[in-house]
């Protein structure tokens, strides 16, 4: 790390080509963790589903700027960035209507570089700025990975996950080696809603994570596959109090957070 890239806000993004496989629950829990040490965290709602949105409690009201306007260039960056109810943690919010972007950024030729662009006004006031991603291989996803210093990809410990991580990481190579899209870092996998009973792991999880890591090899040359986040209830019940996973006991369940957060900090 050197001195002068401490001081710019480093993108990290929760990429997943797949509905429910732990995108914005990763990103909701890492930011909150980096917020709670003392960095500024900047999140960016980029789904139209806006879930990390309504995680957060924050409601768009008619006028107020999304992260559409902000990507349209209709607004400052600035002005489409809110406080949350933390300390520390901003966010550019998005509702249903950021669908409206996709012909947008699909035609201005470089929609992958769009992201990082209006980012770049607001970088000197950031540590860290934590994306959350569509479900869909759509132009924001592509813008999402374009912005990004690194990529967290959260898979459900299932078939389904599987082929989520397959074409996850075919885009992502796509964009690395033939449209020199994204050059940053693959932080690692993480198994999503791994299922244990008692001290055991289920087989089914086990077969899966053991899959994530010869696919992870395949792909990326090394097994990228971090430690993963149980199947719990508790993680829904953090999310709907508003908690961390520390304040409510649970320091098992926070680990694979912690982890990510370590390895964001040592890559910045
Ligand atoms: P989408 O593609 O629809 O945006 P996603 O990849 O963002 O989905 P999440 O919304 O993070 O996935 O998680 C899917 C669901 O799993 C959510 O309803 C969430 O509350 C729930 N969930 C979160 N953590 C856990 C957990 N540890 N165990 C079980 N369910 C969980
Ligand atoms: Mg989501």
């Amino acid at each position: 790390m050197d001195k002068v890239q401490a001081f710019k806000m480093y993108t990290v993004s929760s990429i997943s080509l797949a509905g429910g496989q732990g995108k914005t629950t990763v990103v909701l829990f890492v930011a909150r963790l980096l917020a709670f040490q003392g960095h500024t965290v900047l999140l960016v709602d980029a789904d139209p589903q806006s879930s990390l949105t309504t995680f957060l409690g924050h409601t768009v009201e008619p006028d107020n700027p999304t992260l559409l306007e902000v990507l349209k260039k209709q607004v400052n960056t600035e002005d489409g960035i809110y406080k949350t109810q933390y300390d520390n943690l901003f966010l550019i919010p998005s509702d249903d209507a950021l669908d409206n972007v996709q012909d947008y950024l699909a035609g201005s030729g470089t929609g992958a570089f769009t992201l990082k662009k209006r980012l770049a006004s607001v970088a000197k006031l950031f540590d860290y700025c934590i994306v959350d991603a569509p479900p869909q291989r759509s132009q924001i996803c592509l813008t999402v990975i374009g912005a990004s210093d690194a990529l967290m990809i959260p898979i459900e410990t299932s078939v389904k996950g599987l082929q989520s991580l397959i074409r996850t990481l075919e885009l992502i190579t796509e964009l690395r080696d033939d449209q020199e899209a994204f050059n940053g870092e693959i932080l690692g996998v993480i198994p999503f809603r791994d299922r244990w009973v008692g001290l055991r792991r289920t087989t089914e999880s086990e077969s899966n994570i053991e899959s994530m890591k010869q696919i992870s090899t395949q792909w990326l040359e090394s097994d990228l596959v971090l430690p993963s986040i149980r199947e719990s209830e508790k993680f829904k019940q953090a999310i709907n109090k508003g908690l961390t996973l520390h304040q409510m006991h649970q320091d098992d369940l926070a680990y694979p957070i912690e982890v990510i957060v370590e390895k964001i900090k040592r890559l910045k």
